[in-house]
């Protein structure tokens, strides 16, 4: 295995090299760290050329390739693999960029058109099938009778991560899934989403309690040793290293269906800013990836709502953890602190006050992390700041403007564009560094469209109600979406959150599925 495709914590002081397999598997490493390649590739200088032509699933596999070594999973395991994973979306392109004519230079990447609406399955459809392929191997091995390994996914969800997780694993052989949400404080359609997946390896659980509930009995749950190592829970919210590594793709193929749309004259000297929505990091993150591999981008920009603990680091050096978390328009991106930030503050720490050894900057952070679980806060050195700030700008947007911004962006274009409010927030941020940009004019923004406006109609109807000839019905709810409360559904209430309830629900129903 060559150096590049191993796997290391954020928190470790020593060498210990992981495989891909153990860290997608494992998902956390044991040190409570988040597992980082232990070296990222520069792809090769004519790639800019070479990749131009390729389909989104060619783009894949090339950059998955860089990162997984090819003794784990070969070429052609790992080229069917991907055209799996892809093969459920809605577009050929999977992530098509639009251009907003609204304004000159602002693009949409739409990276909703997989299964259930949301850029959430462009990372987990993939998981899924890697999940299921690593276990088929493993247990392929097996001698007759002998326990079969499996995966017992436990996930919280607020919304978009759960659906997303279900479709991206049901009726997956040797996988099974439980999702945690809190009664009655989820969107209708998703609800609708996961509840009306019937396969016998998805398991909703419908908990009366906060949302924070849920979270700590996932993490309790994980905690428990004796349960963990019988059971083999896994994880599938985006510290898992396999979500961030498929994220990368649409990075590079937006670049190259945007230099497509250009005239000649543009594509010379092309600047390209890419403007993310971010909650807990794990999207923008695979867009510093990118960078580090090659791709030529100008600048990352954080757009943050009110919880906005990454811009407020941006602005002060200091990660402060809000007390609470503020409810907004834009759910999906609610977070106290912001899980994937560790990844690139690692980073920033190695080159900077680490002198650029792995192991002093997982002392480092490690302290750090340390201190924001016991305080509440730490504060990084200037020079460390410095080298985030270099990549990467922010952004704050209030409700109001968020409000603001899907009812503009449907007055001001010509096909009365509908964005989703997570969305919005990005295009707000768009707007905010183009009006203070001394380079707007020959700068390219591409804003990432996370989520279809349908799965958030009040907000989105708020918005638009007032508009003569607005339809949700007509324009917003898509087919399959209306069929969704005729089918039939399965939950299960759950009245108390103590974790010998959840972790007896969890066994039973695996003795059910017979898989223990
Ligand atoms: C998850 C999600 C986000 C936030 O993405 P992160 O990777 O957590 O930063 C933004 N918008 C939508 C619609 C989401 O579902």
């Amino acid at each position: 295995m060559s150096a590049s495709q191993t796997y290391r914590s954020t928190r470790s002081k020593v060498d210990q090299a992981v495989s891909f397999e153990d860290a997608v598997m494992t998902g956390l490493a044991k040190d409570g760290g988040l597992f980082v390649p232990s070296q990222i590739p520069k792809l090769p200088s004519d790639f800019l050329e070479k990749w131009s032509d390729l389909s989104f699933e060619e783009l894949a596999f090339n950059i998955l390739r860089n990162f997984i070594a090819a003794s784990e999973i070969p070429d052609a395991d790992l080229k069917l693999l991907v055209e799996k994973s892809y093969s459920t979306f809605r577009t050929k392109d999977v992530t098509p960029l639009v251009k907003l004519d609204s304004h000159d230079n602002l693009y949409l990447l739409e990276l909703f058109h997989g299964p259930t609406y949301a850029f959430k399955d462009v990372a987990l459809q993939f998981v899924g099938n890697l999940f299921e392929y690593f276990l088929t191997r493993k247990n392929a091995a097996k001698k007759e009778g002998e326990q079969r390994d499996i995966i017992t996914v436990v996930g919280a969800t607020s919304g978009d991560t759960g659906s997303a997780a279900i479709y991206g694993l049901r009726n997956k052989k040797d996988v099974s899934v439980f999702i945690l949400y809190p009664t009655g404080r989820i969107s209708p359609i998703q609800e609708l989403q996961m509840t009306t997946v019937l396969d016998d390896n998805i398991h909703t659980l419908s908990l009366k309690g906060t949302f924070d509930d849920c979270q700590d009995l996932v993490k309790q749950v994980f905690n428990d040793s004796k349960f963990n190592d019988k059971y083999h829970v896994g994880a599938i919210n985006s510290i898992n290293w396999a979500r961030i590594l498929a994220q990368i793709t649409y990075y590079f193929h937006a670049y190259f269906q945007l230099v497509k749309q250009l005239p000649e004259a543009e594509k010379k000297n092309l600047k390209v800013k890419y403007v993310v929505p971010s909650g807990n990091f794990g999207d923008i993150l695979a867009g510093f990836f990118a960078t580090q591999l090659g791709l030529p981008v100008e600048e990352l920009v954080i757009a943050t709502n009110e919880n906005d603990i990454l811009d407020r680091f941006l602005n002060t050096g200091k990660y402060d953890k809000a007390s609470t978390v503020k409810a907004t328009f834009s759910p999906a991106m609610d977070i106290c602190v912001s899980s994937n930030f560790e990844r690139l503050l690692w980073y920033a720490i190695k080159a900077t006050t680490a002198g650029g050894d792995d192991n002093k900057a997982g002392e480092i952070l490690a302290q750090f992390m340390s201190d924001l679980s016991s305080k509440g806060i730490f504060e990084v050195a200037p020079e460390t700041l410095a080298k985030i700030k270099s990549d990467f700008d922010s952004r704050m947007i209030t409700n109001e403007l968020t409000g603001a911004t899907i009812k503009d962006t449907y007055a001001s274009t010509s096909n009365h564009y509908i964005l989703d409010p997570h969305t919005a927030v990005g295009i707000a941020t768009a707007q905010k560094k183009m009006a203070v940009d001394p380079e707007a004019k020959s700068t390219k923004y591409i804003a990432l469209s996370t989520a279809h406006p349908a799965k958030f109609s009040e907000v989105v109807n708020e918005s638009l109600g007032g508009f003569e000839g607005y339809s949700f019905e007509d324009q917003v709810l898509p087919e399959e979406f209306k069929q969704l409360s005729n089918i039939p559904k399965k939950i299960k209430l759950v009245e108390s959150t103590d974790l010998a309830t959840i972790e007896a629900i969890i066994v039973e129903e695996l003795s059910k599925e017979k898989k223990v």
